[in-house]
């Protein structure tokens, strides 16, 4: 089933204890595509400058994502400069520049509007619901945010919030968005809000999704060492989104399923810096990680 996604493409400079990079390929509907195209074809609506070349445009080519949907327009491409500390659980934004999508009005294709599935990744509230209104029959829409647009745009996320069946989002900021300490009481207190379900993710403890009147988690990948957490939420929600596409199936327990996948392709991005891990995979490295994760969490026979 057809997978679309919008969010930010950007030029991401980040530093981290084990080194740094400066102006590299980042963006939520970059993690995004890149980690879903490996569970199908994905289709890609976001705004760049004139500073976006060929060379970039190559790295979706060489995964086949669809980029009609991505706008050239004149002005700088969006930037963010963060960095981590410590166990790395999460980045601290030292600088961000819209630029380009600050007149950013999203148009969706006329090729793109039978899509089933879509991701309003980690944008502007007012621009992810302008999208969600052009594709009102899609079958799972699924929004992302982060603190930025919960402290800058409360009530334009609210209002988009109406509008979705799924929220991915941090622990710190779903405490933030609800306003509630309490894990489950926030979940709960964000699906009243309007998404029927809620998963949270909780950096180095895993993932934790509320559905239905069930509560399922998954634990993250052991790892010897993250490089670089950026861009770990948004290949998760690839993951996430890429098995619930393939698959078309939105039973609970395809949804338990699409959380592993997601895990497994969060694991991944965040092995090296930048895309460079999640561009290098094979579906077999995939499969193998989906089953260790399986061998992870069992404990009756
Ligand atoms: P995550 O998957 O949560 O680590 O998101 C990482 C990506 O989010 C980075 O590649 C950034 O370019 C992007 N990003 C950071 N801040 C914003 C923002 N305010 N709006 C849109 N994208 C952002």
């Amino acid at each position: 089933m057809a997978l679309l996604v919008v969010g930010s493409v950007a030029f991401d400079s980040i530093k981290t204890p084990h080194g740094q990079a400066d102006e590299v390929l980042g963006g939520s509907a970059t993690y995004f595509s890149m980690a879903a195209s490996w569970f199908g074809p994905v289709r890609v609506v976001a705004v760049v400058g004139e500073d976006f070349g060929e060379k970039q445009l190559q790295v979706f080519r060489s995964r086949s994502i669809d980029t009609a949907g991505l706008e050239r327009v004149p002005g700088r491409t969006f930037r963010w400069r963060g960095e981590y500390r410590g166990d790395m659980n999460e980045a601290r934004t030292l600088d961000t520049q819209l630029n380009v999508f600050e007149r950013f009005a999203p148009k969706i294709p006329p090729a793109y509007l039978d899509s089933d599935f879509i991701f309003l990744g980690n944008i502007d509230p007012v621009l992810q619901r302008h999208v969600r209104e052009q594709l009102p029959q899609a079958r799972l829409a699924a929004l992302d945010s982060m603190n930025f647009w919960i402290a800058g745009k409360p009530d334009e996320l609210k209002k988009t919030l109406r509008t979705v069946d799924l929220l991915l989002i941090n622990e710190g900021e779903a405490r933030m968005l609800a306003g509630q300490m309490n894990l489950k009481k926030a979940a709960a207190v964000i699906r009243a809000m309007g998404p029927r379900s809620v998963v949270i993710k909780r950096g180095e403890h895993g993932v934790t999704l509320f559905s239905g009147g069930s509560v399922f988690s998954a634990p993250a990948y052991p790892l010897d060492e993250v490089l670089d957490p950026t861009g770990a939420g948004d290949s998760f929600a690839g993951g996430f989104m890429g098995h619930l596409a393939r698959t078309g199936d939105l039973s609970e327990a395809n949804l338990r399923r699409a959380v592993v996948y997601g895990s497994v392709m969060a694991s991944f991005a965040v092995e090296e810096f930048s895309l460079e891990r999640l561009l290098r995979l094979t579906s077999q490295e995939i499969e193998t990680r989906y089953r260790e994760f399986k061998a992870l969490t069992q404990f009756d026979a």
